[in-house]
């Protein structure tokens, strides 16, 4: 990791309360999703760089209103977050692969939508993590963690979820990196609104089914 990227990532939690917060500010609704994630660690990635990638993915998620508890064989790590009644958690399901078999190098995962716009299954490829950690050298679990909210983020929003903003962006650029090094690469409000939008609609039921 570059002194530059390190003395940034310091600020890495105040970021992203502040960011919360203004996101608030602008008038997101308290309205918030709980989504269960079972993750399948195939990779073998270690059990520190996969805790700090979810924890990332999950600051990234819960300003967009979206709680996630995660589960990887272990029993859920958010125990004061439990399923209200008649809101079941939406459930999704992401395996970490070594790497894909028939993409391109520069694909970080992908997602599979049916037919109803609804899915729930997701695959993360280590590799392509691993070598944009090393080239932009920023730590592995940030950009494991941003990729598995990003991927997280097409089960969420459907078809069209790329953006040319935010971390919903096809193709992360040096400023999609710094804004992640920095804790700012999020969700646009529009895409939380979305998000909260269609779990009140039928995507809630159509993924706990
Ligand atoms: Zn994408």
């Amino acid at each position: 990791m570059s002194a530059v990227f390190r003395n940034l990532s310091n600020f890495f939690s105040v970021s992203f309360l502040l960011l919360c917060l203004l996101g608030t500010a602008r008038g997101l609704d308290s309205r918030f999703v709980l989504i269960d994630v079972n993750v399948y660690n195939d990779a073998k990635v270690s059990s520190v760089t996969m805790r700090r990638a979810e924890e990332l993915a999950g600051r990234v998620l819960q300003c967009a209103g979206v709680h996630v508890l995660w589960n990887d064989g272990q029993p859920s790590r958010n125990p004061s977050l439990s399923e209200p009644e008649g809101n079941p958690a939406a459930k999704f399901l992401l395996r970490i692969v070594p790497h894909s078999r028939n993409l391109a190098d520069s694909v970080f995962g992908v997602s599979f939508l049916g037919t109803d716009n609804s899915g729930r299954y997701g695959d993360i490829f280590y590799a392509a993590a691993e070598r944009l950690s090393e080239t932009a050298h920023i730590n592995l679990a940030d950009v494991l963690g941003h990729v598995i909210a990003h991927e997280l983020g097409h089960l969420l929003l459907g078809t069209n979820a790329h953006s040319p903003q935010g971390i919903m962006r096809p193709h992360w650029s040096s400023e999609e990196l710094h804004s992640l090094a920095m804790g700012r690469l999020l969700f646009t409000p529009e895409q939380a609104q979305s998000i909260r939008d269609r779990a009140t609609q039928p995507l809630t039921a159509a993924l706990t089914r």
